[in-house]
């Protein structure tokens, strides 16, 4: 990597920080994005989104981020790989420490996402990749003609159930109140399936198995206190998810839950440091409103610049 001075340098490729991206290489900032692993974020493990404007019918997550990276890259975007480990303010300059290497930026936009929160039961960890996972996109087709259940009561959970009734033999819902969080069409779509069955007032104590999988897991019924076991190929869970920003915690001022705390115009603790998207704390997570944020940031970011000519 090279030891240059950027304008604006990104920490991460989901929509808020390729929304920063286009708008800060479109000002012919000399910006650099720098992704852990995968272009794209959370949306790349959605089947089809439904709610972002401009694509009547939907589109798959991972053709939406496509687009977004290559309508980025008209721009002149530079993006390289890596995991960025701190963030040292030394007033004008930042530096980002990236694989132990340090880059130099005159700013920085934190768009890290967020990711799958675990339901820290016994044998979640041990049977994850062989039954558990967090991702019915990723893993789903695995599971055909077996039973499998998945975990929560959002939008993500009544997806992905959705998503697994093309594999699974028997979906089942299990969910720890006796209402879902979901959106109404999609709490439509799920219960008019035969192959989804909500557990209500449930949660998952253990999950069980050996080294060919998973096997099982122990259901609490919340209202009778009773136990029960239900066998199972696959364990899915979508309980909602946390911020990444674990790395910037000695740096940046966030909330209890690890968000990073800003302002309406995604400023952060350190003058010149931005967050945009689901890492920073704010009431509405998807994928509009983290593009509405990366382009918020990109545009402090250009301002910050000009005040320092
Ligand atoms: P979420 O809305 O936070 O829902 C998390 C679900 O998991 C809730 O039902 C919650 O139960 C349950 N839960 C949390 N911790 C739990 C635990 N320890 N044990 C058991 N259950 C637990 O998360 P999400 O569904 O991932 O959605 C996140 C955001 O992305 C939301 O804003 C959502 O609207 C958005 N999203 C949108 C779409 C879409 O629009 N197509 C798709 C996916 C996600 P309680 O209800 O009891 O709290």
């Amino acid at each position: 990597m090279s030891q240059e001075i950027h304008d604006v340098i990104i920490i991460g490729g989901g929509p808020a920080g390729l929304t920063a991206g286009l708008y800060t290489s479109r000002a012919k900032l000399k910006t650099l994005l720098i992704e852990r692993m995968i272009m794209g974020g959370q949306v790349m493990t959605t089947t089809k989104v439904e709610n972002y404007p401009g694509f009547p019918g939907g589109i798959d997550g991972p053709d939406l981020m496509i687009r977004f990276q290559e309508h980025c890259q008209e721009f002149g975007l530079q993006i390289e790989y890596g995991e960025v480990e701190n963030l040292i303010d030394q007033g004008d300059q930042k530096v980002v420490v990236v694989d132990g290497k340090e880059l130099r930026g005159r700013t920085v936009i934190i768009t890290t996402g967020a990711e799958p929160r675990k339901l820290g039961i016994a044998g979640e960890q041990e049977l994850t990749g062989r039954g558990v996972s967090y991702c019915a996109t990723c893993d789903g087709a695995f599971f055909r003609e077996v039973p499998v259940a998945i975990v929560g009561g959002g939008d993500t959970a009544a997806e992905e159930a959705l998503f697994l009734t093309r594999f699974a033999s028997k979906v089942y819902l299990i969910h720890r109140r006796d209402e879902l969080r979901a959106t109404k069409i999609l709490q439509e779509r799920l219960f008019a399936s035969d192959k989804i069955e909500v557990l209500w007032n449930s949660v998952v104590e253990r999950a069980e198995g050996d080294a060919s999988g998973l096997k099982s897991v122990e259901l609490k019924d919340r209202v009778t206190g009773k136990t029960r076991t239900l066998d199972l190929h696959g364990l899915f869970v979508a309980i909602g998810v946390v911020p990444k920003a674990h790395f910037l915690a000695e740096v940046l001022d966030l909330d209890q839950d690890g968000h990073i705390l800003t302002d309406a115009e995604c400023r952060t603790s350190i003058p010149g440091v931005f967050a945009a998207g689901d890492v920073r704390k704010k009431i509405l997570k998807q994928i509009a409103t983290a593009v509405g944020d990366g382009a918020v940031a990109a545009i402090m970011a250009e301002k910050y610049l000009m005040d320092r000519g």
